[in-house]
């Protein structure tokens, strides 16, 4: 019985860290907002959860965060000039209410 019990015990404890190592969605895609160069450029499609505008990542002409060559890795807004772009590469939903759901969040 005592081996069952402590089985049990860390199989809770095991459960337990899954659920806190999972970040809400709105939450983890925030890393993708910065230092995303190749991710941006790679994806059909992007949006700013600032404005709330989404488009073709092609009309991102700022850069900042710039690398060893001058190469800026990070996109500026096409719309709004802010740092806050998200690539549909990074896997997340590119649709208003997750754009929303993130400004809510970081603004
Ligand atoms: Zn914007």
């Amino acid at each position: 019985m005592k081996d069952d019990y402590q089985s049990s015990i860390a199989a809770s404890m095991r459960r337990l860290r899954r659920v806190m190592a999972a970040k809400p969605n709105h939450i983890g895609a925030h890393q993708h907002s910065s230092s995303h160069r190749k991710e941006l450029l790679a994806s059909d499609v992007c949006g700013c959860f600032y404005c709330l505008e989404i488009y073709s990542p092609a009309e991102v002409t700022e850069w900042v965060d710039e690398d060893d060559e001058g190469i800026g890795r990070t996109a500026l807004c096409a719309k709004c000039g802010i740092d806050s772009v998200i690539g549909s590469s990074s896997g997340y939903p590119m649709n208003r209410k997750f754009l929303k759901e993130m400004h809510d969040y970081w603004f």
